[in-house]
């Protein structure tokens, strides 16, 4: 199966912002969404790498055996990136976000946090998933681990979204001023624009 274009585009590096940009949310552009299964939840999630090649293998698998958890967990995705959308798009444009998409996120991170561990190996101690009982669905749980952490980070204001075509980037220039998914793309286009309004009719 052909991979959908966004598989080509260029990624933050930022798990949360990447995982919220497995879909083309502007309206001008072409409807585009990776999520079209669990299957494509699962190769998104090893694309930003919040999943292991071991464990997207293995989910894939085990999606194949139990489809109607792997419906649900599905389902979980679209409305988990659908509601943190709605909220971080929000926040980048500096208005408040709707309160049953913050009540959303709020149940979902209480639910996944509550099978978070403390795992102990030779002296060390780490935070580890207890994923029993939720076989397909652990997989959006450290994603929602992080979004609760960027929502209440100090580098929340740099998430930002392109003033041109609503692309959602993690801005890590040093005063956080940037403004456009790209320079060259979306930079060049806005300002070729402005150049041709400033010099039409003169
Ligand atoms: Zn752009």
């Amino acid at each position: 199966m052909e991979k959908s274009p966004i598989y080509r585009w260029k990624l933050s590096h930022e798990p949360v912002v990447d995982f919220l940009m497995s879909k083309i949310w502007n309206p001008g552009g072409p409807a585009l969404d990776v999520f079209a299964d669990y299957a494509g939840v699962v190769g998104w999630l090893r694309h930003i790498g919040t999943l292991s090649a071991e464990d997207a293998r293995s989910q894939k698998a085990l999606a194949g055996k139990r489809p109607g958890e792997a419906r649900a967990a599905w389902k979980k995705a679209v409305r988990l990136r659908n509601a943190g959308y709605a909220v971080f798009s929000a926040c980048a444009d500096r208005r408040p976000p709707s309160g049953r998409d913050v009540e959303f996120l709020n149940r979902e991170v209480a639910a996944a946090m509550s099978h978070l561990r403390i795992a102990q190996s030779s002296g060390k101690y780490t935070w580890t998933w207890h994923t029993s009982g939720a076989a397909l669905a652990w997989i959006l749980w450290p994603v929602m681990r992080a979004m609760a952490e960027l929502l209440t980070s100090d580098r929340l204001h740099r998430v930002k979204q392109c003033a041109e075509c609503r692309w959602m980037f993690m801005d890590r220039s040093r005063n956080a001023s940037r403004r456009w998914c790209s320079m060259t793309v979306c930079g060049n286009r806005v300002k070729a624009r402005r150049y041709h309004e400033r010099h039409r009719g003169s």
